[in-house]
Parts: structure tokens; C-alpha cells; sequence
């Protein structure tokens, strides 16, 4: 079967490493700490085991591959042509734990933050990470 994907889009497709301390995430958290916030990483004891939390600001950030976590209308969420189903089925599950883990995280008093992969590209990274802080100050 052909390979519709561009080099780049497939290439950050490979980039798509799930779990912990992932080069998206690692962004997030420098610029965070440069500014100055201090946080507490993969907190298992909340839903969901945000990736960044910032206990003094009650907040809590995940930072999402688009691909994993099924980002609506974006380019880099493209179902693999092979194993369709499974692929849906899996990615269905993780966008049901998310909206499961931010209900649970919301209830608790937490605010959530998204910050998505593809917002941190390199033409979009500055306005994502102003806007992040911005919504954790202002929140
Ligand atoms: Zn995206």
C-alpha cells in the first residue's frame, strides 16, 4: 500500500512517542521553568497523571501528541490506513480517558490546560507558550 503521508507529516507521526518526558512535553516544562513556575511532574495520585502540576496555580497541564490523543481536525491525526479499526478503537479509548480525566480533575477544583503537539511547532511555539502562561496567571 502507498504511503499518502508527506515526509514531514511522517516523520513528526514517528516523533509520536507516548509515555513520559517526551520532546514536546520537555518544551512545555523549560519554558515553564525558565519562567519562573515551579511544578511536580506525572502526578499519579490525580486522574489521568498530568504531565505538568503546578500546585500554587491549583492547575494542571497535559501536553498531547496529536496522534495518540485524536486531535479534532488536525493535520498530524491521520488514522493509519492499516489496521484502521484498531487504530480508531485504541485512540477512541484514549480521548474517553481524557474527557474521564478532566471531568474527575475539574471536580476536584483543578484547572486544565491542553497544549497540543502541533501547537508546538516551530512558527506556532511562541504564541502557544505565551498563551499558556497567560491562562495559568490569569486563572
Ligand atoms: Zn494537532
Amino acid at each position: 500500500m502507498a504511503d499518502v503521508h508527506s515526509p514531514a507529516v511522517r516523520s513528526f507521526n514517528m516523533s509520536r512517542i507516548r509515555g513520559k518526558n517526551t520532546r514536546p512535553e520537555m518544551l512545555v516544562r523549560r519554558f515553564l521553568f525558565s519562567q519562573g513556575f515551579r511544578y511536580r511532574l506525572h502526578d499519579k495520585k490525580l486522574p489521568g497523571k498530568p504531565d505538568i502540576v503546578l500546585p500554587r496555580y491549583r492547575t494542571v497541564i497535559f501536553v498531547h501528541g496529536c496522534f495518540w490523543h485524536g486531535h479534532d481536525g488536525c493535520r498530524y491525526f491521520v488514522v493509519p490506513k492499516t489496521r484502521t479499526e484498531w487504530w480508531t478503537e485504541k485512540i477512541n479509548r484514549n480521548i474517553d480517558n481524557d474527557h474521564k480525566s478532566v471531568e474527575s480533575l475539574k471536580q476536584a477544583g483543578w484547572h486544565v490546560l491542553n497544549v497540543w503537539e502541533c501547537d508546538l511547532k516551530k512558527d506556532k511555539i511562541r504564541d502557544t507558550l505565551t498563551r499558556l502562561v497567560r491562562d495559568i496567571r490569569h486563572m
